[in-house]
């Protein structure tokens, strides 16, 4: 051993959301812990994804609401968006988060070192002339914007979602490429903005891993906000214009816009890092594990999205404490996917867990599954939101609930009570016997689930 040599139980390569869970909880567990990184605390969650975007779009959220005041009697306009301010309030809510954090990793004894590292071997990672020997070692490098062969993000007026977050402007005109969430999202908060937002998505639908209803709720609702769609057409080329950018299709449409926003998804950060040198197996640049994350080299593990499993940064929080339990010899549970929630923050929202009502028929028979769709049009505080939208729940035949799937202005507030119904394996009638409060949108979950047991209250099957 160097006389710069550190020694840890543990060595976390990446201080995102998963690599920052596995220190915290490693921590927690009585492991000496070295945490690696290069930008920020907090990764691309907090500094380039989740938070900046809901402060986005919470701004997005109330200038739809200063717009839209007078229906409801209230006297209001929208006179526009002051992005210094904009920027001010979500740069506010990062920073106050980051300081948190901070003062956690410290607090937790979390040996925290800035630079640029490089696993050097099975047990270790350089970072600036020091090398951090752990017993095990987390690779947590996580993953950044992608985009399509041909198609250069300038960062000018071919964007990806970390310029986008910075931008201090808004465009009269936006193209939006990819109708994922990342995407939708976007789009979503330019439209309140008062930009005009083209989407083109190659599948032929929004949002595709979502259940086949709530694509086309929300297609419908984008249109009624004046959002244009190009669906099931894939990108051909584009091209810069005196002032802007213009897009053609392989259809042969052309589209022109003040920017492009490439959301085509995210790949892993792993080229270069010495991954494969350590004997990690890898497959198109992801780090491949078992279901407690363990790599194909013993003492190193991988999290979040440097792993080919959903791109969220609960589900990083979750992989990293998986590790740590295992590293301090507990006995953690493996997660179960599809129990996992998803929202996303558009207007309207989306929010589901489980299998979509397509899936569950492949895995259990379509004879096997029902489902009913509850339309919050019968759904008091939705009516007095304004918000259209719906609850679908899906269910094997005479047996468990086996996927929730909503729609609507604020109901990612009730992912909790779906994520509980699918996790607990509860029936329709565990659901349908609990009393709901009036009115809230939870009740949608009330009487779609009153519905599959036989007796809807407030609307006729
Ligand atoms: C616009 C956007 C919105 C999103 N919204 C949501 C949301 O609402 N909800 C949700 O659950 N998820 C959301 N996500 C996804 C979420 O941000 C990611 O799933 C999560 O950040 C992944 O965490 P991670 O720790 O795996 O990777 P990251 O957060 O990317 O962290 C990896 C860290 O490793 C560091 N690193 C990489 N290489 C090195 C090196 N060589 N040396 C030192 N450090 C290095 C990086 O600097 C980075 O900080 C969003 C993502 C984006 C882009």
């Amino acid at each position: 051993m160097s006389d710069n040599e550190d020694l840890y139980d543990m060595v976390v390569f990446g201080a995102g959301s998963a690599g920052y869970a596995a220190a915290l909880r490693g921590a927690q567990l009585g492991l000496s812990v070295a945490l690696v990184e290069r930008h920020k605390l907090g990764g691309t969650c907090l500094h380039n994804g989740c938070i900046p975007t809901k402060a986005m779009l919470h701004a997005a959220e109330l200038a739809d609401q200063a717009r839209q005041g007078a229906d409801v009697g209230v006297r209001s306009s929208f006179q526009g968006i002051d992005m210094d301010a904009l920027h001010a309030y979500k740069n506010s809510v990062v920073s106050g988060l980051c300081n948190g954090l901070t003062g956690l990793v410290d607090a937790r004894g979390i040996t925290y070192v800035e630079g640029e590292g490089r696993l050097s071997s099975a047990t270790s990672v350089d970072v600036g002339g020091r090398r951090l020997t752990g017993r095990h070692v987390v690779l947590a490098t996580g993953s950044v914007p992608r985009t399509l062969p041909g198609l250069e993000i300038d960062g000018r007026r071919v964007i990806s979602s970390d310029h986008a977050l910075t931008l201090d402007y808004v465009p009269k005109s936006v193209i939006v490429l990819g109708g994922g969430v990342i995407g939708v999202e976007f789009a979503s908060a330019w439209s309140s903005f008062g930009a005009r937002v083209t989407v083109v998505e190659a599948l032929p639908r929004l949002v595709p891993t979502e259940d086949e209803t709530v694509s086309s709720r929300l297609e419908a609702e984008f249109l009624k906000r004046g959002i244009s769609l190009n669906l099931g057409v894939p990108f051909d080329s584009s091209e810069y214009t005196r002032d802007g950018i213009r897009v053609r299709l392989a259809d042969g449409k052309s589209l022109e816009a003040d920017l492009l926003l490439v959301a085509v998804g995210r790949g892993p950060v792993s080229q270069g890092l010495g991954f494969e040198e350590a004997g990690v197996v890898m497959d198109k640049g992801h780090v491949l594990v078992d279901e407690y994350m363990r790599t194909s080299v013993p003492t190193i593990s991988a999290v979040g999205d440097l792993v080919p499993t959903p791109q969220l940064a609960h589900v990083g929080f979750a992989e990293g404490i998986i590790v740590a339990e295992r590293v301090a010899r507990k006995a953690p549970v493996p997660i179960d996917y599809d129990g996992v929630p998803r929202v996303t923050f558009s207007r309207p929202e989306i929010a589901s867990v489980g299998l979509t009502e397509a899936k569950a028929k492949q895995v259990y028979g379509a004879e096997n599954v029902d489902f009913v769709v509850y339309d919050l049009a019968t759904n008091a505080r939705s009516r007095t939101l304004r918000t259209e939208g719906h609850v679908k729940v899906v269910r094997r035949k005479g047996g468990a609930v086996v996927g929730v799937h909503m729609i609507g202005d604020r109901i990612s507030e009730q992912i909790g009570e779906a994520q509980l119904i699918y996790n607990w394996e509860a029936c329709p009638q565990d659901v349908a016997g609990l009393v709901h409060a009036y009115p809230t949108q939870g009740e949608a979950l009330g009487e779609a689930t009153l519905a599959l047991t036989g007796k809807p209250l407030h609307w006729q099957v």
